[in-house]
């Protein structure tokens, strides 16, 4: 049995109701009306807020969103991971690999880190975490770090989202923290986007 919640929209004003449901599988999206298995991998609507701020440029990016009824995501609602991973393929798909990149570079810029981290190495293990914060229904990790060398580092993202948003994501806190390193994609491990689990990143110093 699995649980089911009922969003109703009713002229912007999201009202939520929950319902026991023994419907298996179901996610859909009508007009005005979202059902979430209760279940399923979720993110925080300010997440998705403020990727979608670093992706407003792109004239599809607004009508994608409505698309996918996520154009008005409020600040501490759970959305299907699915919806929100469906925008990003989308935005990959219209403006390339490069936009995808460019929007985890701009949200890395856009976020505040805790003023215990100060170096690239503490910024990539706050990774973890910080997902975990605005995700849930997910197992396992979702960002590593290990070590290769005195002079490389390598972060292995192992979480839904496509591979240049992570780039991303990892270019800019290198270049926030450590602005001479270079980071590269390590395909001798496989990437997400031909389906393997996990990309792996090199930073080196
Ligand atoms: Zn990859």
């Amino acid at each position: 049995m699995d649980y089911l919640e009922l969003i109703i929209i009713i002229e912007g004003l999201p009202l939520r109701r929950t319902f026991r449901c023994c419907v298996e599988n179901l996610i859909s999206l009508t007009s005005g009306v979202m059902l979430v298995r209760m279940s399923e991998p979720q993110v925080l609507g300010r997440y998705i807020d403020a990727v979608t701020e670093c992706a407003l440029s792109h004239k599809e990016t607004s009508s994608i969103l409505e698309k996918l009824g996520l154009s008005s995501p409020q600040y501490s609602e759970w959305y299907p991971l699915a919806l929100f991973h469906r925008f990003l393929l989308y935005l990959m798909k219209f403006h390339g690999d490069e936009a995808l990149f460019e929007v985890g570079k701009c949200l890395v810029t856009n976020t505040p880190f805790p003023d215990r981290v100060s170096t690239v190495q503490d910024a990539f293990r706050s990774l973890d975490l910080a997902y975990t914060i605005v995700h849930r229904n997910q197992h396992g990790s979702m960002y590593g770090l290990k070590s290769k060398s005195d002079f490389q580092i390598v972060v292995v993202a192992a979480n839904p989202y496509p591979c240049p948003f992570d780039w991303g994501i990892i270019q800019g806190i290198t270049k926030r923290f450590a602005p001479n390193a270079t980071v590269s994609h390590d395909f001798s491990h496989g990437c997400r986007l031909d389906g393997d689990p996990a990309c792996h990143y090199t930073i080196t110093f």
